[in-house]
């Protein structure tokens, strides 16, 4: 199922017809043998009041077969909705953790990590789940109204009071419907907060730990639940206020149903048979009403899974990354910046504003869209150009604008206006294959993840040769460690490599990138992390890949930067100076004495771990 934002409820109906016909055509079987069953019943009533016992009695016996047939016809419905409807879920969620992947950076920081959960883990089974439900409700709707028109037919008094009852019912129920899409929705934002949050708990345990942020956060997850507590408690008295009116006039109805045809009795205007054919039928009524409610309320709940499921198709929520069609078969690895604009944007659903006057009914009816609520603009006109295999560094106090430049380059994030070029060719225009493969990008903080040494580098090139392997280990700085491990290079790292520290994330990240063997490699800030003697020796590696391959580097230290073949220094999103460590080091204060800052940081370091007094 790869047709980009077209995806929907059809696709699925389309691609499992067998079994949803399959499922729907046993469904109404059952309901034929309810039928058939209510009025064999009713015929055997009939014949036993006329005194006609063998008849009574075999009319008994064909409804006993009934039986058997109603249970094979649900087992086998059992049976059928195990399988389809677990294939179809599986299919749902396989379907939306791809189109998650084609999403871009930005729809993902502007969303919580448990608007993706909800929507890709529990709303397909959700769906498939209200759907099935649907069915069973359009069965029993079928068997009720069989019923109803049966007895009704049976007497026309009898008939104008169901009929009076089930407009009563309606309205009722149309309120009903109302509150509960209201609350539902209410009830999903609510559980999507907790999903992030729990989340962001379990992640985090450490600096909440450290930063002694328990009782904060147990604030946050305490409003967060009390917010859901309340939520579902409305929807619960809704619920029993709602069912209490409904429920009262079902029960009114019965025993009215049941006076009048005790009154038609002593007419002699029905017979007994039909008497106790109304009487044993009144709870129809009840199941009728009960049936067509829910039946609105299950089209809610598959409509709000459906339109959050399919929401990540739709291109205006949730925005897909855009590929052009150029593929370059191999990327030389220059990089142009020309007038590239940038802002970060902010969204949130809001409610459009009303053109014109309208009622306050018609301003409730108004749909929030996904609207632009912020902007911070980071670029304007921003202009440079990275030669093919140099070594760049972005240098600039924190804020401005290095990780974007990045973010650009790699294509997370695209220019509002300008163009960024890899080989003189719009980066817009190229394959997304032509892009993955050309950059690599080790991060600051490198995703690593559950499973062994070899298998994450794996992961970077899947045919990878030992040799390769152990080649990366070394210029990432991580064989040393990694011969310490008794299980070596299978050693399982955890979940997002707990078992790892924050450096050996970093080199194992490094070893994954150099694996790739990438004409552009990125390094943001990426060995931030790591003791003077592991920088030491990537900065050795990174030297190494000089004239290898174009890198940019993204690094707080200006030590580890001596070597670039050209440095820019940034500041609020401009560049305002650029050349090699010497000539910046001469020409400007701000990078001199940032590295003189640094330097007096290093040697503080150095004399407060050293544990004899240094000898001058
Ligand atoms: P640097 O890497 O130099 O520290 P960044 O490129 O990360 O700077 O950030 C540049 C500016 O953009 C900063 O003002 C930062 O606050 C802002 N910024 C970064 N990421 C986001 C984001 N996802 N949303 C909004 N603003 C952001």
């Amino acid at each position: 199922m790869d047709n980009k934002n077209t995806v929907t409820i059809k696709n699925y109906l389309k691609k499992y017809k067998v079994g949803i016909i399959l499922y729907v055509v046993l469904q109404m079987l059952s309901a034929g043998m309810e039928v058939a069953i209510t009025l064999l019943l009713a015929e055997s009533i009939e014949k036993i009041t006329l005194a006609q016992y063998k008849n009574g009695i075999m009319f008994l016996l064909i409804v006993l077969g009934c039986y058997v047939l109603r249970r094979l016809i649900y087992n086998l419905t059992d049976y059928v909705f195990s399988k389809y409807s677990n294939k179809i879920t599986s299919d749902m969620n396989f379907d939306l953790a791809k189109q998650a992947f084609k999403l871009n950076s930005e729809t993902y920081a502007n969303h919580e990590t448990g608007t993706f959960v909800q929507r890709i883990v529990y709303d397909p089974e959700r769906l498939v789940f209200e759907f099935a439900n649907m069915v069973n409700l359009i069965t029993s709707i079928i068997t009720s109204t069989t019923i109803m028109i049966y007895v009704s037919v049976l007497n026309i008094y009898i008939g104008l009071i169901i009929f009076a009852v089930l407009i009563v019912c309606f309205f009722i129920e149309r309120k009903r419907v109302k509150t509960f899409k209201q609350n539902r929705q209410k009830t999903r934002q609510v559980n999507d907060r907790i999903n992030t949050l729990t989340t962001e708990i379990v992640r985090s345990e450490k600096d909440i730990k450290s930063i002694g942020l328990e009782d904060k956060l147990s604030e946050l997850s305490n409003s967060a639940y009390t917010k859901y507590r309340d939520v579902r408690y409305k929807t619960a008295i809704d619920n029993m206020l709602i069912s209490t009116a409904r429920n009262f006039i079902v029960e009114v109805a019965k025993i009215g149903l049941l006076i009048l045809g005790v009154v038609l009795l002593d007419k002699a205007l029905i017979t007994f048979a039909t008497f106790m054919i109304v009487y044993s039928n009144s709870d129809g009524l009840y199941n009728f009403i009960y049936c067509i409610g829910n039946l609105s309320t299950q089209a809610v709940e598959i409509k709000i899974a459906a339109e959050r499921m399919f929401g990540l198709y739709d291109n205006k929520e949730f925005i897909c990354e855009k590929f052009g069609d150029v593929n370059l078969e191999h990327v030389k690895g220059k990089i142009e910046f020309k007038n590239v604009c940038y802002a970060y944007k902010e969204y949130e659903m809001v409610k459009p504003e009303s053109k014109g006057k309208i009622t306050k009914k018609q301003a409730k009816k108004l749909k929030p869209v996904w609207t632009l609520t912020n902007k911070n603009t980071v670029f304007e006109n921003l202009n440079f150009t990275i030669e093919p295999n140099t070594t760049v560094a972005f240098v600039g106090r924190s804020g401005s604008g290095k990780s974007t430049i990045l973010n650009l380059i790699s294509k997370m994030y695209e220019a509002d206006g300008g163009e960024v070029l890899i080989d003189d060719v719009n980066i817009n225009l190229l394959t997304k294959q032509t892009l993955r493969k050309s950059i690599s990008l080790v991060n600051q903080f490198p995703y690593i993840f559950d499973a062994t040494i070899k298998e994450n580098l794996l992961l970077a090139k899947k045919d990878a040769t030992d040799e390769e392997i152990n080649t990366a280990l070394k210029n990432a700085a991580f064989d040393e460690f990694v011969a310490t491990l008794k299980n070596g290079i299978n050693t399982k790292v955890g979940e997002s490599g707990i078992k790892l520290s924050g450096g050996q994330k970093q080199r194992l990240a490094i070893a994954r990138a150099l694996l790739r063997n990438s004409s552009i490699i990125i390094f943001d800030e990426s060995t931030s992390s790591l003791d003077n003697f592991a920088q030491e020796s990537i900065k050795h590696s990174i030297d190494k890949l000089k004239g290898k391959s174009t890198i940019i580097i993204v690094a707080h230290r200006l030590s580890t930067i001596k070597n670039a073949d050209k440095i820019y220094f940034l500041d609020n999103g401009k560049i305002e100076d650029s050349g090699t460590f010497d000539e910046l080091f001469k020409r400007n204060k701000v990078f001199n004495q940032m590295f003189l800052v640094e330097n007096l940081a290093d040697e503080t370091e150095v004399l407060n771990n050293t544990t004899q007094p240094l000898q001058y």
